[in-house]
């Protein structure tokens, strides 16, 4: 857990904060929650809609503790949920645009999303509280400001088990119902239905995205995206802050690449398919941001997606987000031609995108697979063999290169002792010439390990150590939801101290590290999931 150290915890009615967002950018001087186009402003100032029945769901101590807080009173889940302020905060709704499945979308913003305030911790760090699903802002369209139990239990779960995975993300600090219905059309089928409401409490250094600075290009506002860059670089960025010029901007742009190189290839590595890559859904600080229709690789299937919105071009598919990644960073590249002038410096950055995630998706796959590194002539080749044989039939991302650890590296091994061990992870029963192809490339594996001459334990540790046993899956978060939705919190609290540790062996949860149930396979929620939340 991490420990604020040696202060006192407070309640979050008692907390301090700093705005300075708020006081270093300009506002859009009308404050009411009407929809509306937004000029000249990086922000709207407009409260939280309170809700009916304000009532704590979940709560994630880990996340409490990094910002110094106590253990919820009453007076929290008030604020919490939308109902009250504690005395500092200044809340507001961000304006922003995005390219959305590869067109500029115009104006989005903080449709449902209002920050309260920048919560200053014990340690003087800085964290962004934001309210999702807290009501109507100018920028909510024709939408109703809400968000779902679902999509927000959905959200808590994956933000925290992402942390503790090691890769970089927004974090949620609680979950609290609002004792009001919200209307979805969850198939977009005409057939809406009501579903009970919830409030996440996001946590993260701040939430601007990419679309904060594309909004300032498309309507000719370069002072605005000029202050924007300056504040995110000195609130954010502090050891660029003394560069000069334009090097500063480019300096920043270049370790935005990098880190969100860094962020995509921790994607590949965990099987995590992130489903709504808009540049409006991507962080300006590298984090994974807004958990919509994700999923995890179940069946290693480069072209899957769970978001049943984008089935048909598969852009946000898991093999497709290094790509994406890149052309969303030309898209922040574009936006930022109105801070730098020299279009190299701005391709620098992109070149290093390149160079990074190359490197370190290598480095990682690597790890996965317990070798030091691919540079040998036949590993590209051996690579792609790997893949051909994970997709002959379907084979569990997760269970495969978990179980590949145990798999025996002697020299000679049957097809049945040497293929024992990831049996386990196939959804189908193999041919024998598939069986065959499997022992065939576990074999060449085992001699690549052999190669290495690395000790088995420490192998095996570091091969546990990047390959994790628990992760969410989409299935186990529908039960949690379900159960929640009935009145039990059990299923979702024994999820949040599953996630806590994925790396571990932890016999308590055993039974939640298996494939995904057929029962899964086409059930709304536990497999492929729409927009709607
Ligand atoms: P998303 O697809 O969730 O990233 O959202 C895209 C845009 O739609 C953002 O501007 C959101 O704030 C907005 N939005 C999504 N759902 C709602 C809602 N229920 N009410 C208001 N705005 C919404
Ligand atoms: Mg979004």
């Amino acid at each position: 857990m991490e420990k604020s150290v040696g202060e006192v915890l407070t309640p979050l009615t008692a907390a301090k904060f700093d705005n300075s967002l708020v006081r270093d950018l300009p506002a859009d001087p009308l404050t009411d929650n009407v929809p509306r186009q937004v000029r000249h402003a990086a922000f709207t100032p407009v409260m939280p809609t309170p809700v009916k029945a304000p009532a704590l769901l979940a709560w994630s101590e880990d996340v409490a503790s990094l910002l110094g807080l106590s253990a919820p009173t009453q007076g929290d889940t008030a604020i919490l949920g939308g109902n009250a302020l504690a005395e500092g905060m200044a809340p507001y709704a961000a304006r922003y645009g995005g390219h959305q499945f590869g067109n500029w979308a115009g104006q989005l913003g903080d449709g449902r999303a209002i920050t309260l305030g920048e919560l200053i911790t014990p340690n003087r760090r800085r964290f962004e509280l934001q309210l999702k699903g807290a009501g109507r802002t100018p920028y909510s369209r024709t939408a109703d400001g809400r968000a779902v139990l679902r999509s927000s239990v959905r959200e808590f779960l994956c933000s925290e088990a992402m942390h503790h995975l090691g890769v970089p993300t927004t974090r949620a600090l609680s979950l609290v119902g609002t004792g009001e219905e919200v209307w979805r059309d969850m198939f977009y089928d005409g057939n809406p239905a009501t579903e009970p409401g919830a409030v996440v409490c996001r946590v993260a250094p701040t939430f601007i995205r990419f679309g904060n600075f594309e909004i300032f290009l498309a309507h000719k506002e370069p002072e605005t995206a000029k202050r924007l860059a300056d504040w995110v670089i000195t609130t954010h960025y502090p050891h660029l802050a003394d560069l000069q010029g334009e090097s500063r901007y480019a300096a920043w742009f270049e370790e935005i690449c990098h880190r969100t190189a860094m962020m995509v290839a921790h994607w590949m590595r965990v099987g995590f398919v992130h489903g709504v890559m808009n540049t409006d859904n991507m962080s300006i600080l590298g984090l994974t941001i807004d958990y919509g229709p994700y999923g995890w690789l179940e069946g290693v299937d480069f072209d899957w997606t769970p978001n049943t919105t984008d089935a048909e071009g598969r852009r946000y598919a898991y093999g497709r987000q290094p790509a994406i990644a890149h052309w969303n960073l030309v898209r922040l590249a574009n936006a930022l031609t109105q801070v730098i002038e020299d279009p190299d410096a701005l391709n620098q950055g992109l070149a290093a995108y390149e160079r990074t995630f190359d490197t370190v998706a290598k480095d990682m796959l690597a790890a996965k697979l317990g070798l030091s590194g691919l540079a040998m002539p036949d590993d590209a080749a051996f690579v792609t063999r790997m893949a051909d044989v994970l997709t002959q039939v379907e084979t569990d991302f997760t269970i495969f290169f978990r179980e590949l650890a145990r798999v025996s590296t002697t020299a000679d091994l049957d097809a049945n002792i040497r293929n024992a061990p990831v049996l386990p992870a196939l959804y189908a029963e193999l041919s024998v010439a598939q069986h065959e192809a499997l022992a065939t490339w576990l074999g060449e594996w085992a001699a690549r390990i052999r190669v290495e001459g690395r000790p088995a334990a420490e192998r095996i540790a570091a091969m546990n150590a990047v390959n994790p046993k628990y992760v969410p899956r989409n299935y186990l978060a529908q039960q949690a939801i379900d159960a929640l939705a009935a009145g039990d919190d059990s299923v979702l609290k024994r999820l949040m101290r599953m996630i806590r540790l994925p790396y571990d062996e932890q016999p308590e949860f055993e039974g939640l590290y298996a494939r995904r149930p057929e029962w899964a396979r086409h059930k709304a929620g536990c497999s492929a999931l729409s927009c709607s939340s």
